[in-house]
Formats: structure tokens, sequence, C-alpha cells
């Protein structure tokens, strides 16, 4: 009776091919449909537009916080006197603020992308925190560009949630602290240590800020100098977190 059931070598491979021929015209419906652009398939890799993000916190001077959500071509980040601030920033140490470039095919960032498209150089687009957090919670995950956009996406989360839901922020810090591989994202590095070292003493998470400051220090050795290597104030502030935290920390284990 099995016998019966088995069927012959050949018809397998038709129903692969049949299966694969199913695939193809799925895919050429989407494509015609917009849902996929056709581009998405082929160019997996490069950035095509960029976004500046400040943490959302009051610390940050009025310059900085008014680009906060900006939108920028390639083209505009590569002139020679690019800025994503319309001017100085105010706070004598400069605020934290990353420019974080996105291939965004996901259908909210795509949706930004074709009005930047139409709009830059004369107009861009700003989006407002809200929209910025409503950016990142789109479906990015189960686009083809996942895997280039997602530290981007971390960080900007990262940042937009601080205020609002703190462990959101402190859980994508640490995803970029220890992600960060690749060239293109070791600007993340220094913002994402300081800000994640605050949230966690805010949380009155010491030793776990205790342990930040250690690998921050070790991850950027005083004697060495690098690309995107923290400024000397920016070591300083870590510098006197720590004392307090060691000041700190031996009380609160014998109470
Ligand atoms: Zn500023």
């Amino acid at each position: 009776m099995l016998e019966e059931w088995v069927f012959p070598d050949v018809t397998c491979y038709l129903v692969a091919i049949l299966g694969l021929l199913v695939v193809w015209q799925y895919y050429q419906m989407q494509i015609m449909a917009g849902r996929i652009l056709a581009i998405d398939i082929f160019d997996r890799s490069g950035i095509r537009m960029y976004i500046y993000v400040t943490p959302s916190d009051d610390h940050i001077c009025e310059v900085c916080a008014a680009s906060n959500g900006c939108f920028f071509l390639p083209s505009q980040v590569a002139k020679k006197k690019f800025s994503p601030l319309t001017g100085e920033c105010q706070r004598p140490i400069p605020c934290i603020g990353v420019l974080i470039g996105l291939y965004g095919a996901w259908l909210e960032a795509r949706g930004v992308l074709e009005y930047l498209r139409k709009n830059a150089p004369n107009g861009g687009i700003q989006l407002s925190s809200e929209e910025v957090r409503a950016l990142v919670n789109g479906q990015w995950e189960r686009c083809i560009s996942a895997d280039t956009d997602r530290l981007g996406i971390h960080m900007i989360e990262a940042f937009s949630y601080e205020q609002i839901n703190p462990e959101v922020s402190i859980e994508a810090y640490r995803y970029v602290v220890n992600e960060v591989k690749e060239v293109r994202h070791l600007m993340f590095l220094v913002p994402a240590y300081l800000r994640l070292t605050q949230l966690l003493l805010r949380a009155g998470e010491e030793a776990e800020a205790l342990e930040t400051i250690e690998r921050f220090e070790n991850r950027f050795p005083p004697t060495k100098r690098g690309p995107h290597f923290p400024s000397y104030e920016q070591r300083e502030s870590l510098k006197t977190k720590k004392t307090q935290l060691l000041n700190d920390l031996p009380l609160q284990m014998s109470a």
C-alpha cells in the first residue's frame, strides 16, 4: 500500500521548480505592488539616508535639540561644511548627538526616504520625538536591510526612550556597547557608554554602572588615540563617577 505514495524522482524536481516559479511570481507581484523595491533585493548594503538624534535628556542645548529627528541624504552629508546643526552647540562640553546612517527598507522609513528625495535639498524632513519612536517601532526586522540597520535602530531607540521608558533605553545601550564591531558604528560607542552609565546610576544600578565605566576604560585606554575616542572631558566625567561609586559601594555592601 505504502509504495503507491512514493513519487518518482522526476516529480520531486518538477514540484521544486514549480515552487521556485511561484516564489519568483510572488516577488514580482510584490515589486509591482510597490511593497518591495526592486533595489532592496539587489542592493543590500549602503546608506540611503541619515538621521540626527540626541538623547531625550534635558541637558541637551537648544541648538542640538532643535535638530533632533532631522533627516539628510548622503549627498547632503557628503558636502564639505555639512553639519546637522543650524548653529553652534551652546555647551562648553558639546552635547551628545549622533548622525546615524540607515538603509531604511521598512515601510515607515521608505516613506521618509521618498519624501526626502523629493524635497531635499530644499526642505529635508524632521520628525517629532513621537514620530521617531514610531519609526523604530516599525517592521524593520522583517526587512532585507535588518542587519544593516540593526545597530543604528537600537541607538535611535536608546536615545528616544531615555525619559519615557528608561528600561528599554538601558537594554538598547547594552546591545550597542556589546555589539559594535564595524568601523562605521564606532561613533556610537562613547555616547552609548556615557548614557548607559548615566541611566544605570539613575536606576540605582551602581554595580553595573561601575562595571560599565571599567569596560569603557579598557576599551579606550588613556594612552591610546583613535577615531571616535572620548574627549578629555568625557573621560573625566566618568572618572569622577567611578571615584564616587568606589566610595559608595563598600558602604552599601557592608550595610
Ligand atoms: Zn548642544
